[in-house]
C-alpha cells in the first residue's frame, strides 16, 4: 500500500507539472486573445421570484480560442491569476461590463437590468489603487455607481495586503458589494463582520440540497434569516429546477440565478429577456 501511495504521489506531481505547463501555454494565448477580440462577456439573469422578472445580470467571461474552440473561465481565469494577466484582463472586463450597462440604460430605460455584477479576483483586489480604477471606469462610462455590483469571494478579501481596504473603498464609492459563493469558505461569518456587503450569493452547493433533503438545506434556511437581520439581499445561485425555486421561496428567498431562469447569454438577448410562463 505504501508503494502504491508513493506511485500515486509521483503521478500527482507529474500531473501538476503538466497542468502548470498547460497554464503557461494558455496564459501566452490569452495575452494574444485580449488584443484579438476572442474574449466576450455573457450575462446571466438574476431574477426576482416568483415571477422571474429580470432584476440584474452577472457578467461571465468566455474565450473563443481560435484553435481549441470555447474555453471556460474555470480553466483560464486561474492561469490568468497565476501570471498576473488577470489585472489587464480584469480591467477590460470591468470596462466592457460598465459600457454595456450604460448602453442598456440608454436603450432600455426602466427595463434595463437594475444592476450589473462583475466578478473580481484576488489578484485584482490585491493591486493597490484598484478602487480608484473602478472610480475611473465609472467616470469614463457615466454609469451610476449604485447600479454596479462587484462580486468578491472570501478568499480574495482575506488574501491579505490591501484587499479589504480596496473593498471598503469600492463600497464607499456607492458601488454594491456581493459576497460570492457564500458559505464555501472557512470564515463566512467572519467575512460578514469585517467586509462591507450588500448582497450575499448563496452558493449552488447549498441550493442543490434544498430539495434533496440534504444537510446543507438547513444552511440555506439559516442564511435567509441572517440576510434579513443584516439588511442584505440574498441571491440563491445555481437554481436549476422549479422545485428548488419553490422551496427557496418557501424559505423566504426573493432573488435567484440559475439555469432554471436563464443561462449566460449575449448582451443582445438580455434586452429581450422575458420570464418563462408560470408552471414551466
Ligand atoms: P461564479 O462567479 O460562481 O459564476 C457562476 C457560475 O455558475 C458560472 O460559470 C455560471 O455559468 C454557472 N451557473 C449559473 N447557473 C447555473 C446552474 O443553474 N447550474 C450550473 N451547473 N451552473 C450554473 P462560468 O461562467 O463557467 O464561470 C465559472 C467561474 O469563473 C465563475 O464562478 C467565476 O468564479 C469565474 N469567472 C467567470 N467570469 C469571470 C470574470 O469575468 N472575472 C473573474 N475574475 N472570474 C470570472
Ligand atoms: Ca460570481
Ligand atoms: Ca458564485
Ligand atoms: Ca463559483
Amino acid at each position: 500500500a505504501k508503494g502504491k501511495g508513493k506511485g500515486r504521489q509521483v503521478t500527482y506531481a507529474a500531473e501538476m507539472d503538466q497542468r502548470t505547463a498547460e497554464q503557461s501555454r494558455l496564459a501566452a494565448d490569452l495575452r494574444v486573445a485580449l488584443d484579438a477580440d476572442q474574449l466576450t462577456l455573457l450575462y446571466q439573469p438574476i431574477v426576482h421570484m416568483p415571477g422571474g422578472e429580470l432584476y440584474g445580470v452577472e457578467a461571465l467571461i468566455r474565450w473563443n480560442h481560435p484553435a481549441r474552440g470555447p474555453i471556460g473561465p474555470d480553466v483560464f481565469i486561474p492561469a490568468a491569476e497565476r501570471t498576473g494577466l488577470i489585472v489587464p484582463l480584469g480591467a477590460w472586463i470591468l470596462e466592457e461590463a460598465c459600457r454595456q450597462a450604460m448602453a442598456w440604460r440608454t436603450s432600455l430605460g426602466d427595463a434595463a437590468p437594475r444592476t450589473v455584477t462583475v466578478n473580481v479576483s484576488a489578484r485584482q483586489l490585491r493591486e493597490a489603487g484598484f478602487a480608484s480604477d473602478v472610480a475611473a471606469v465609472l467616470q469614463r462610462t457615466g454609469l451610476p455607481p449604485s447600479t454596479l455590483t462587484i462580486e468578491v469571494t472570501e478568499t480574495a478579501v482575506f488574501d491579505g495586503g490591501s484587499a479589504l481596504a480596496e473593498v471598503r473603498a469600492i463600497s464607499a464609492l456607492g458601488v454594491k458589494i456581493a459576497l460570492d459563493d457564500f458559505g464555501t469558505g472557512h470564515s463566512s461569518l467572519g467575512l460578514l463582520r469585517t467586509c462591507p456587503a450588500d448582497v450575499l450569493k448563496v452558493d449552488k452547493s447549498f441550493v442543490d440540497d434544498v430539495t434533496s433533503g440534504g444537510q446543507q438545506a438547513v444552511v440555506v434556511a439559516a442564511l435567509i434569516g441572517i440576510c434579513e437581520g443584516m439588511g442584505l439581499r440574498a441571491v440563491a445561485e445555481g437554481v436549476e429546477t422549479a422545485e428548488q425555486a419553490a422551496e427557496l421561496q418557501r424559505l423566504g428567498y426573493r432573488y435567484a440565478q440559475g439555469f432554471h431562469y436563464g443561462h449566460p447569454m449575449p448582451a443582445s438577448a438580455v434586452a429581450t429577456y422575458r420570464p418563462a410562463p408560470a408552471g414551466n
